[in-house]
This record gives C-alpha cells, structure tokens and sequence, in this order.
C-alpha cells in the first residue's frame, strides 16, 4: 500500500497470478510453440514497466506491441534478452531505430517493405521481418496479387532481410459466429505457406492465434502464438470460456484477472424513497437507499457504459452502480451492507474476501469490453505488484 496516494483509485498486480495463467496457457499449446506475451495497450492497461519483468520472471521470452512508443517502454523495463517484435506502425524516421535494436516487426505492404530494405543497407544490419498476408480480415497485410512484387524483393535483397515470420491475424476468433469466415482465412493462410515452399522461401516461424485462437483453434498453434488477454486471466468474450469449460466438462474459471482496480468510500449517504439518484433520472430510488460515493467515473477509465450495470465489492460483498458514472465519481448501492465507513475499501475489478469482479461479470456488455476498458485504465494510476 503507498503511504500517502494522490490518486483515486489504484491498481494492484498479482505476479503469482501471471505466472498461473502462463502455465495454464502453456498446457494448451505444444512445447515447440513459442508464446509471445502481447503487451500493446499499456499491457492491456496493467502497464508495460511492472508487466514486462513480471512475464519475465514467468518465462516469457518474447513480447508483442503495436509502436514504437511502445517498444521504448519495453526497452526500458526489460532485463533480459527477450525479443520483441512491432506488429504495427512505424513511422518511416523510427525504422533505424528498430532496426539498431534489433527488433523484429512487421510488413504489412510493399512500400513498407522497401523502406525496411533501404534502411537495412543504410545501417549494414539485416531487418528482422514478420510477412503479415491478406487472409480476409481487410485490414493490414500484403494480398495474393502482390506476391509477385514481394517474392522478387524477398529474393534479390535476401541478403538485408532476416524472414523471422510468416503471419496473420483472424477476424473475430472469439465468436461461433464467425466460424465459416475463420475457416476461410485458415485456408487461405495456408495456401501462402504451400505458396512460399514452392518458392523455397523459409520463414523461421508461422504464426496466426491470438488468444481465441490458442482456446478454439489448435491447428492454428503453428511456431508461435500471440496471446494477450488470457495472459492477463480473462477470455476474449463470454462465449469463449463457455465453450472452453464446456468442451472440458470442468466449471471452473481456470484463469484469475492478475489486476485488481481498488478505490475507496469517500462519503455515505441516505435517499428518501422516491427521490433520484445522481443526474437525469435513470436512477429512481424505490425505497430508501443508502449510497456510498466512490471517486472513480470514466475519466479514469471506469466506462459510462456501466452506468446501472456495473458492480463493485465493498466488505466482500457484490453490490451494483446505481445512476449514471460520472467524470470522476459514482454511487454504489450499499442499502444492505453495514456500518460502511468513509475510506472503506472498494474493489471495482478482483477479489475481496471470496467474491470476485471480473469485467465479464458486468453483464451482457459488448464482447471487446474486456479489453476496452482494460486499456482504458489510465497510466497514471499507480500499479503496485503484490
Ligand atoms: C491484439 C492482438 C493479439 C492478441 O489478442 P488477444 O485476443 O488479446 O490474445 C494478437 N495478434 C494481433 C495482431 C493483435 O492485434
């Protein structure tokens, strides 16, 4: 605990927790299968400085973000050699920098691809490249009509050019409903692959599986997995863990969130019955209520969204948001909990006692929820590892 906080609400990191949920990740992809620890978006909110030697310690070797940004942070907390690879902007001016650094990242066309080989001559060191392919996300990666362009450059500057991957990205993973678009992609992914042999074009390592498709889609385990939310110890979506536990015949959760998101009572109240509760009206008090205020609305994170959905633990016990959250507080339910007192703690995700809030647990709330408001947690909360 900080002696003295300035700020509202904390987060606590849990690195025994990481470590479980990296050994549980482990069981579900093969021994030769590389696990890279996806740490974009501030390490999904947990921050990249305590998440990065955390993972370490846990064993994990080789980090994913999205930026150059990023990789300065990772630069900066990692204490071993691990490796990092940039699977998305960079602008042209950083590339030396990447490349001095020895960072692998990706190529998601050809212009980029060129500016990578004039640099690598420039500096006289090999890029390290990950070829992302056009499977049907339409989004980012070089398509079929370009493999003409980009096996000639493959080839004449093989020499500048370290293939450290061949890769892609699914579209929605996580949801059933997207089942006949992922089988597309898989087949298209590996038409690349027959398409690159016949060209005896190696690449040290195919990858394609976030997260849901480590949990749905073993044949896309591939060399290497990129997985970021379970690390973290939630599921994609809702769907995903159903399925799992399903599949399993097991009820348990066997992941745990490593944050907990803790803040405190800062005053208590009563309401008369029939009165309303904070602005507007979406909060009629149908009998008396008693409300204790926390000083924490989406300003810091915690999403308006989960305005009269929302639920908090507070003396081990799961109470809901009532009203909409503010800027920078909201008002919890606390009719049924005694003797609550200003500076009480209250947990907005993690356990307290043996209830627990997950984000899931909020309710039928879109499925990227997870990671919204993970990466929503703004980087100046302190983040204590416990
Ligand atoms: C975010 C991301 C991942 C990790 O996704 P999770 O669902 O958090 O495991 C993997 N690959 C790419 C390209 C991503 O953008």
């Amino acid at each position: 605990m900080l002696e003295a906080r300035t700020t509202s609400s904390f987060i606590e990191l849990d690195e025994r927790q990481l470590h479980e949920n990296v050994d549980f990740i482990r069981t579900l992809i093969p021994e030769s299968t590389a696990l890279s620890a996806v740490i974009k978006g501030n390490a999904y909110g947990h921050g990249i400085a305590q998440m990065v030697p955390m993972a370490e310690r846990a064993g994990i070797e080789h980090f994913s973000v999205y930026g150059v940004e990023e990789a300065k942070r990772f630069q900066e907390a990692s204490s071993r050699d691990s490796q990092l690879m940039i699977m998305g902007y960079i602008d042209k001016v950083n590339l030396d920098w990447v490349l001095e650094q020895s960072y692998e990242f990706f190529i998601y066309d050809l212009l980029q691809l060129k500016n990578a080989i004039d640099c690598a001559k420039k500096l006289g060191i090999k890029a390290k490249l990950h070829i992302e392919v056009e499977t049907g996300m339409n989004r980012t990666g070089i398509d079929e009509k370009q493999l003409v362009g980009l096996t000639n450059l493959l080839k004449s500057e093989a020499e500048h050019l370290q293939l450290c991957g061949l890769c892609t990205h699914l579209a929605g993973a996580e949801s059933i409903a997207n089942y006949y678009r992922i089988k597309k992609q898989k087949i298209r992914f590996s038409r690349y692959l027959k398409y690159f042999k016949n060209q005896g074009i190696q690449f040290e390592r195919r990858h394609v599986a976030c997260s849901a498709g480590v949990i749905r889609f073993p044949e896309c385990h591939y060399d290497l997995v990129r997985v970021g939310i379970l690390l973290y110890g939630f599921w994609p979506n809702q769907e995903t863990l159903i399925e799992f536990l399903g599949r399993r015949n097991e009820k348990d959760d066997p992941l745990t969130s490593v944050l907990s998101w803790k803040s405190n009572v800062m005053t208590v109240k009563e309401v008369e019955r029939g009165e309303y509760i904070g602005y507007g009206t979406s909060f009629l008090a149908n009998k008396a209520t008693r409300i204790a205020i926390v000083p924490v609305g989406y300003a810091y994170g915690y999403t308006r969204s989960l305005s009269n959905q929302g639920r908090v633990l507070i003396h081990g016990q799961r109470v809901g948001v009532i009203g909409t959250v503010n800027m920078n507080m909201m008002a919890i339910d606390i009719t049924e909990i005694e003797n609550v007192q200003v500076g009480d703690e209250v947990v907005l995700i993690g356990f307290q006692g043996k209830n627990r809030i997950t984000v899931a647990s909020f309710g039928e709330m879109s499925s990227q929820l997870n990671y919204e408001l993970l990466a929503r947690l703004p980087q100046n909360l302190p983040r204590i590892i416990t």
